[in-house]
């Protein structure tokens, strides 16, 4: 008797261990099917998610495409374009005293061009304006030492652009410009060269030889020297007729710039070789900038 209670005994157990472990085996087979499900609902999740952002940087791009293939159906814009010379306190000998703006009060214009939101502009983007809404471009000629020296540092600290009108046969000449000193402003961002011819001479008492030679080998001179595309001619004392005009075509200028004529509205001057600027002279008071400024604006129909 004792030896069948055993058995049964010894079989009771065995039932429970069977169903201990089955229940062990059900419970773990559940965590990892609840695991695995997971799983797979993080990683449709993920891949809901990946093709989401796929689709949205599909449609960002698009339209980053469609705005720059988009070409503005007008763009009427009027730009204060400055014309510097010297940045320096002392004039010394000169005669031409205006020409010398003092540093003090380029930093001045500087800092109101920044605080009220202006925004500069190099010559090159005077006909693509229509991501701008109050632009100023900023432009210096012949450019001594002077600029890099007391200029460079200004508009590092405020971050504008100016562009440079250099004459290409006077870099590293005395008081002007060095090759390393233009690639270095170059590199910064903020500066960009244009033309001024190879020796500054009045191109309308040149012969046409003399006017090609000025006008076309300076390009191709700056533009092979730096590794730039050129786009604006800057008449030397602004003198200029229609046979320069054709030639500045002909070498690829798309624009020419004038030493007066006050503010550029493009709206009037539709001559692209006769683009107007402001003297920036060293009595300019800065309520005479600020009021130039006023004017600088964008309309865009698309
Ligand atoms: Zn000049």
């Amino acid at each position: 008797m004792r030896g069948v209670q055993e058995k049964k005994r010894k079989k009771g157990n065995k039932g429970v261990i069977i169903f201990l472990m089955v229940i062990v085996l059900v419970i773990v087979i559940s965590g990892v099917a609840v695991l695995l499900l997971n799983q797979i609902h993080i990683t449709n999740e993920l891949a809901t998610q990946t093709v989401h952002d796929l689709a949205k940087t599909t449609i960002q791009n698009n339209e980053e495409i469609a705005q720059a293939v988009r070409a503005p159906k007008s763009v009427q814009a009027t730009v204060p374009i400055f014309m510097y010379h010297f940045l320096l306190d002392d004039y010394g000998e000169y005669l031409d005293v205006e020409n010398f703006m003092k540093p003090s009060t380029f930093e001045e214009q500087l800092k109101y061009i920044t605080e009220n939101g202006y925004e500069t502009i190099f010559m090159n983007e005077i006909g693509s304006l229509e991501n701008y809404t109050k632009p100023v471009c900023l432009t210096v000629d012949d450019v001594f030492v002077y600029f890099y020296d007391n200029g460079f540092p200004l508009i590092k600290k405020y971050n504008v652009k100016v562009t440079l009108n250099i004459i290409y046969d006077y870099i590293n000449g005395e008081n002007y410009l060095t090759t390393e000193q233009i690639q270095e402003m170059l590199d910064s961002g903020l500066v960009s060269i244009e033309s001024h011819t190879r020796t500054h001479q009045e191109l309308t008492t040149l012969t046409e030889e003399e006017q090609r030679n000025e006008i076309i080998e300076s390009k191709n001179g700056l533009e092979k020297d730096f590794n730039v595309k050129l786009s604006t001619l800057c008449y030397p004392v602004g003198d200029y007729n229609n046979n320069v005009i054709e030639i500045a075509k002909e070498a690829g200028y798309q624009y020419g710039i004038a030493m007066t004529g006050g503010t550029y509205y493009s709206n009037i001057h539709t001559n692209q070789y006769a683009i107007p600027r402001i003297y920036a002279n060293r009595s300019m008071p800065l309520s005479t900038f600020a009021s130039y400024l006023s004017e600088a604006s964008v309309e865009v129909e698309w």
